[in-house]
């Protein structure tokens, strides 16, 4: 299967989810991790929003990192004089296709829409800047009409362009069906990026079943963040593309652990604990079963190995831990388990777990230890009385 690749828009997606600003600082590091984990193009904003917002953007472009740098625009004339000024090498186009926004928004006509982005292309091919096209709110626009748009703007040179179900309507099937159905109309080398929001917590299965329709590129966010829901994360479509469909990428997934951390710091949104691929708790075992298949063999309980990741399974003492993980913590702490003190340890543990609503540190269990050691020792001195 062929690689995909990865559009971020963290920078722009992401910060417009509700009360999200990341400061010049944050940008440029968040750039420069998305550079360093190998992400193809980054779109890192929107220019006609102002001076300010066109400072950082030339910032990010000074930098020199081998990443593409994109900003986003309206297909208006004044957005892209905005990007111009800011020394991206790629400008992305953005226009309503739905019958719904084409007439609420513009109060225009799906012809009108056409000689409009149309109009902006053409503008935007004078200053030699790379040109991808946005649908926005594609998922409700009547298919064929893309497909009519797609063949129209190929024509005046453009190739790639950018599926987004903006309001997040899409499910697994649906969007294989229209995705292939543009394609099935494009020539061969039409690249199709595929923009999901997660308001029905499918982005991820959504972008993958477009990858697999014939889709390109993925536009993510890392950690998924954007507007409401947010997007899909990449780091989730990355390593599902990789191991449910046995696609390739070419990022470097190490990264995506320090990464995910920078823009939930950045943002202000710190990352649940059961965050797919980059959450602290997704690799942490707990339940005595899992522990005791885990110790044997790895991948009794393990879909991919979190050294992938940058991470590392950790066994945890908890309410639903077993002897064999009190055994293995002990031994870790250089300590004999002996199997004889089990039940009394084991039934403190979970006295601890449940009074604590959490789980057990080791130094708490060498505590737990000593407590029921020395309930042990008493009767023996009170025998030698
Ligand atoms: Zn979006």
């Amino acid at each position: 299967m062929k690689p995909i690749k990865f559009c971020d828009t963290t920078l722009r997606d992401g910060e417009q989810a509700a009360g999200v600003v990341f400061s010049p600082e944050e940008k440029r590091e968040i750039v420069r991790g998305l550079a360093k984990a190998g992400v193809e193009q980054a779109e890192i904003g929107i220019p006609a929003m102002g001076e300010e917002e066109r400072a950082v953007i030339r910032s990010i472009v000074e930098m020199g990192l081998p990443i593409q740098l994109s900003a986003w625009n309206r297909a208006l004339k004044e957005d892209i004089d905005a990007s111009l000024l800011t020394g991206v090498n790629w400008v992305h186009l953005t226009i309503p296709t739905s019958d719904l926004q084409i007439k609420a928004k513009l109060h225009m006509n799906r012809q009108e829409i056409v000689s409009m982005i149309r109009r902006a292309v053409s503008y935007a091919q004078k200053f030699n800047l790379g040109v991808s096209v946005g649908f926005e709110d594609a998922s409700r626009a009547y298919t064929p009409f893309l497909a009519e748009l797609v063949l129209s703007l190929y024509s005046d040179g453009i190739r790639r362009f950018r599926y987004a179900d903006t309001v997040s309507v899409l499910q697994p099937v649906t969007v294989r069906e229209k995705i292939r159905s543009i394609l099935g109309e494009c020539p061969e080398d039409v690249e199709l990026e595929v923009h999901c929001h997660n308001d029905f917590g499918m982005a991820t299965a959504n972008t993958l079943s477009a990858l697999e329709a014939g889709a390109l590129w993925a536009s993510t966010t890392v950690t998924g963040i954007g507007e409401r829901a947010g997007n899909a994360s990449m780091e989730e479509v990355a390593l599902a593309w990789k191991h449910l469909y046995g696609g390739r990428t070419g990022l470097d997934t190490i990264q995506f652990k320090e990464l995910a951390e920078l823009v939930s710091a950045a943002a202000g949104r710190p990352l649940p604990p059961a965050k797919p691929i980059v959450g602290t708790m997704v690799f942490t075992h707990e339940s005595g079963i899992h522990v005791d298949g885990m110790l044997k063999n790895r991948e009794t309980y393990q879909s991919f190995d979190p050294v992938e990741v940058g991470a590392e399974h950790r066994f945890v003492l908890g309410k639903h831990s077993g002897w064999k993980t009190v055994a293995h913590i002990l031994r870790q702490k250089g300590v004999r388990p002996e199997r004889e003190l089990s039940d009394e340890l084991m039934r403190e543990v979970r006295l601890e777990a449940d009074r604590n609503k959490r789980l057990i540190e080791p130094d708490e269990l060498m505590k737990l230890l000593d407590g029921v050691r020395s309930t042990r020792t008493v009767p023996d001195l009170q025998d030698e009385e």
